[in-house]
């Protein structure tokens, strides 16, 4: 049995009060950590004040990105051991808004799913089609190739921890959900994928996340169907009583 795992990605919304004032709604709501991971992953100006006001809370902070190397000089960018340092355990790598703006290829992502794992961080690899992709029937084979490229020289162990989120570009923000058939037959793609690159085992195990406009009214079909473990959320992760209710259908 996989642990669901919900993660919220604020992306660059929320002031530090908003921040504050939403973890002190969600802290004691949060499920058992046993039962379901639940993450909110912040603005980096916020990871540390944030993880400090979730002490005792199973809610976790989480980051949305990261550089690949451990320090150097690399203006206003944040590294593994910083991250870990303050408590982190989670990060969102090659979320396609990363790939579209800030050139975030497949072979930086797995820089960075690779650093992720050499200072103890869970990566949240994101994958996922344009509209024009799917329109040409190409989901399957870029999604594949996204999930190769990410994991290559990864090993077994590594894999078994790997969280992968299949976020289709054109759900993303848009309000328009893919059907839940349709988002876990391409998660079954990626699971296929990692059992071929792999092992069956290891694709037992490794946790699928489907990401676009996941909100309270849908998340349950999402998350009843065989390949879907759990959601990357951003608009709905915003208001804290819609946060609470995706984290209630991890139950
Ligand atoms: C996301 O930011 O990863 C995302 C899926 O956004 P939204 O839920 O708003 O579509």
């Amino acid at each position: 049995m996989r642990k669901p795992i919900i993660a919220g990605n604020w992306k660059m919304y929320k002031k530090f009060s908003e921040a504050k004032q939403f973890i002190e709604e969600v802290k004691g709501l949060a499920p058992d950590a046993d039962k379901v991971d639940s993450i909110i992953c912040a603005p980096s100006l916020f990871l540390q004040p944030l993880v400090q006001a979730t002490e005792g809370s199973t809610l976790q902070i989480g980051a949305q990105t990261m550089h690949d190397a451990k320090e150097g000089a690399y203006t206003g960018e944040v590294s593994p051991v910083q991250l870990k340092d303050i408590g982190i355990n989670y990060v969102i790598l090659g979320h396609s808004e990363r790939r579209q703006y800030f050139n975030e290829s497949d072979v930086s992502v797995n820089k960075k799913v690779k650093a992720a794992y050499e200072h103890g961080i869970t990566p949240i690899m994101c994958v996922g089609e344009t509209l024009e992709q799917r329109e040409s029937g190409a989901t399957a084979s870029i999604v594949e190739n996204q999930v190769a490229a990410g994991v290559a020289g990864l090993a077994e162990e590594q894999i078994n921890q790997l969280v992968i989120a299949y976020e289709p570009i054109w759900a993303i923000g848009t309000g328009k959900t893919a059907t839940a058939e349709d988002a876990n037959e391409v998660c079954g793609v990626i699971r296929k994928k990692i059992a071929s690159l792999y092992s069956p085992e290891a694709a037992d195990q490794v946790r699928i996340q489907y990401g676009g406009s996941v909100k309270p009214a849908n998340i349950e079909e999402l998350l009843g169907m065989e390949h879907i473990d759990g959601a990357l959320v951003g608009g709905a992760s915003l208001e804290a009583d819609s946060f609470v209710k995706l984290l209630e259908a991890g139950l």
